[in-house]
Parts: C-alpha cells; sequence; structure tokens
C-alpha cells in the first residue's frame, strides 16, 4: 500500500515473524509425540485444574484448527485445538494449562488481562481506521488525518504491547500449576516450557511488527511535512 524506502524497517520484525513461526509448530509438533506420564488429555487436565483452583469455565473443542487455543474471557470458556483437546502430550498438557493460566488471571482480577480485553474493540477498529485514514491523508496531502490514522493505530501497538505481560503470565501461571497439582512430574517440566516458550514468541514477534510499522508510519508522516 505504501511502497517507499521505509518498508526496508519492516524486514527484520517480518523474518522474526517467520522463525518465531516456524519455532512454535516445529517446537508443538516434537512435544505433541511426548507422551505425558500423567496419561492425561489436555482437556481433562484443564477440568481437574478447574476443580482443584474452584474456576467455572467452559471447556469445549475449538474448530479453528492447529494451535487456536484460547481462553474466551466474555463467556468463561477454553477452547481448545483437537490436538490439545485430545492429545495426551506434553504439549497438549501445557498449552491447555496455559489457556487455564488466562482463566485463573480472569478469576484473580489480573488488571492487564482486563485491559487487554478492554481495548479489543479498538484494536480491531484502531488498524481498520487507521489504513483508511493514512490513505486518505496521504492522497489528499492533509497532515491532520495522517496523524489521526496513526493515532487510531496507536491503540493497536498497545494491545499487542498489553498481550505480552498476559501471554507470560499465563505461561508462568501454567507451570506452577501444573507442578503444584502434580499433573506433570519435574522431568516433563523442561519440555512443557520449550512449548510455552516457543509460543510466546509468537507474541513478541506480533509486537515487534506492530510497533516497526508505528515507527514506519510516523517516518511517513514526518517526511510528508517537506
Ligand atoms: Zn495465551
Amino acid at each position: 500500500m505504501f511502497w517507499d524506502p521505509t518498508i526496508m524497517l519492516l524486514i527484520p520484525g517480518l523474518l522474526l515473524s517467520l522463525w518465531a513461526s516456524f519455532k512454535v509448530r516445529g517446537t508443538f509438533a516434537n512435544y505433541a509425540r511426548v507422551p505425558a506420564r500423567s496419561g492425561l488429555s489436555g482437556a481433562e487436565a484443564a477440568a481437574a485444574l478447574a476443580a482443584r483452583h474452584g474456576l467455572r469455565v467452559g471447556i469445549e473443542p475449538s474448530h479453528g484448527g492447529t494451535l487456536s487455543d484460547h481462553f474466551d474471557p466474555t463467556t468463561n470458556t477454553l477452547r481448545l485445538s483437537p490436538e490439545v483437546y485430545e492429545g495426551r502430550s506434553l504439549a497438549a498438557l501445557g498449552v491447555a494449562a496455559h489457556e487455564m493460566g488466562h482463566a485463573l488471571q480472569k478469576a484473580d482480577g489480573y488488571a492487564p488481562l482486563a485491559l487487554r480485553s478492554g481495548l479489543v474493540p479498538f484494536a480491531g477498529l484502531g488498524s481498520n481506521l487507521a489504513f483508511g485514514l493514512l490513505l486518505a491523508g496521504m492522497l489528499l496531502s492533509m497532515k491532520p488525518l495522517l496523524y489521526a490514522g496513526i493515532a487510531f493505530f496507536s491503540l493497536a501497538v498497545l494491545f499487542s504491547l498489553v498481550t505480552l505481560p498476559v501471554e507470560f503470565d499465563a505461561s508462568a501461571r501454567a507451570m506452577r500449576i501444573l507442578a503444584a497439582d502434580g499433573l506433570i512430574g519435574r522431568e516433563e517440566l523442561p519440555g512443557v516450557r520449550s512449548v510455552l516458550n516457543a509460543a510466546a514468541w509468537t507474541y513478541v514477534a506480533a509486537a515487534v511488527v506492530a510497533v516497526l510499522e508505528l515507527l514506519r508510519l510516523i517516518l511517513i508522516a514526518r517526511g510528508s511535512e517537506e
């Protein structure tokens, strides 16, 4: 859409995204082949953790394919991909416990999760509106439109930044509850940690891309002033 030298700025972010995406798929596939000693499926482990921590959450299969696992805070539902829902591997247990980590965040009133949930509608609207405003601003050479576009895009950037502590904390909770509740053994922890760390890199990459994109838009807007 905006083809100019500042596009080079995006390349490191895109390379990081590509690497993170390969890494998470590869690591998940590796540990999906390692059976968990408990013999539990991801759904069973999630149910056990919910019971143990007194959480009333729905646990459903998701239909979005591999790595579509998520916690929906509006309905208090964990949606787990088939590999996680039915899988009895370290990867399945790690991802199921991570999503349960989000349910625990909600139960605890963890502030970054509430902030992220509050930003969802603005982040989506912000990035859509931003590109329309930026395009109009450039075509009409109207600086206020460019800056309004950048302001809206900043909401999407803020969302990707707030996502980082939310995701790191959910993984830290996952490791704690899996170990404390005896669902995985001490020797299984490094495998679960590898899966969760690989997943965390995808969020880091998304945040880096968003920040670089914002920087690029600011450079374009400033360049248009001369
Ligand atoms: Zn998560």
